[in-house]
C-alpha cells in the first residue's frame, strides 16, 4: 500500500480527541477541499506491506491502543486497506477510519468506528457525499461537517435533521475549518467561523450536534505535520 506516514500522536477530533493514537495516513485522495490541510499526502509517500505496517503500528502502540487510518483518502485503497484493518482489529486494537464519505463504505469491517465527513458547499466538494453510507453507519460511528461559513452551517443542519443522523450515529461533529496556511499562533484566529458564532447558532437552532475543534492545532504549530 502507499503511505505517507505513520506517526504517534493525540488524536485531535471526534469524541475520542484527547487520546493518545496511532495514525496510518494513506497517500492519495480523490477530492480537493478548499481548506484541505492534507495536500502533501496527494502525492508520493513510500510503498508499505501489510506485514511493514503491522510492524510499525506495534512498535509504535504494543500490545494494544487506538489506531487511526487516515489520509488522503485511504478507502481509495481499500484491497488494502481492509485486510489491515481486520488484522488490527484482531490484534485487539481499536481501529477508526477517517473517511471523505464519497467512497462506499459497505466493506469496512464490522467493529471498525467510521468517522464519516459530509462536505459543505463551501468545501469545493459539496454533493460528493455517497448516500447510501447512511445506511451502513451505526451506533459506533461519527458523522462530521467541516463548516467554513453560515452557509455550510445551515447546509448541516438541514442535513442532520433531514436524515435524523443523531439517531443513527454516536455523534454529530460541527467543526470550524481551520485556515489551510495557518501557522504560529494556536489559537481561534485561524478558524475559518469564529467557534464562538458556531456555539451561538447552535444553541439557538438547538442542534442535536457536538462542536468539535481540532485539539491538535491548539497544541502545536498548526502548519506542523505528524502531529
Ligand atoms: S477529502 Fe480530506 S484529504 Fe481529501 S482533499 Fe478533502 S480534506 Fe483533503
Amino acid at each position: 500500500m502507499q503511505i505517507t506516514e505513520i506517526f504517534k500522536s493525540i488524536q485531535g477530533e471526534s469524541t475520542h480527541a484527547g487520546l493518545p493514537c496511532v495514525f496510518v495516513r494513506f497517500t492519495g485522495c480523490n477530492l480537493r477541499c478548499s481548506w484541505c490541510d492534507s495536500e502533501y499526502t496527494f502525492a508520493g509517500g513510500h510503498r508499505m506491506s501489510h506485514e511493514e505496517v503491522i510492524e510499525e503500528v506495534e512498535r509504535l502502540s504494543p500490545g494494544g491502543g487506538l489506531v487511526e487510518i487516515t489520509g488522503g483518502e485511504p478507502m481509495l485503497q481499500e484491497r488494502e486497506a481492509i485486510p489491515l484493518m481486520q488484522h488490527l482489529l484482531d490484534e485487539g486494537y481499536m481501529v477508526m477510519l477517517e473517511t471523505s464519505g464519497e467512497r462506499p463504505l459497505h466493506r469496512v469491517p464490522k467493529g471498525v468506528v467510521k468517522i464519516v465527513d459530509v462536505k459543505c458547499p463551501n468545501s469545493g466538494e459539496p454533493d460528493t457525499f455517497f448516500m447510501e453510507n447512511l445506511e451502513v453507519l451505526g451506533r459506533e460511528d461519527e458523522i462530521k461537517f467541516v463548516l467554513s461559513d453560515r452557509t455550510d452551517y445551515e447546509f448541516a443542519r438541514d442535513f442532520a435533521g433531514r436524515h435524523q443522523l443523531a439517531s443513527r450515529v454516536n455523534a454529530v461533529l460541527f467543526s470550524p475549518a481551520f485556515s489551510k496556511d495557518a501557522s504560529g499562533d494556536r489559537d481561534t484566529s485561524h478558524c475559518l467561523l469564529d467557534p464562538r458564532e458556531l456555539a451561538e447558532w447552535m444553541l439557538a437552532d438547538n442542534v442535536a450536534a457536538r462542536l468539535g475543534l481540532q485539539i491538535h492545532k491548539f497544541i502545536w504549530d498548526p502548519a506542523m505535520k505528524g502531529v
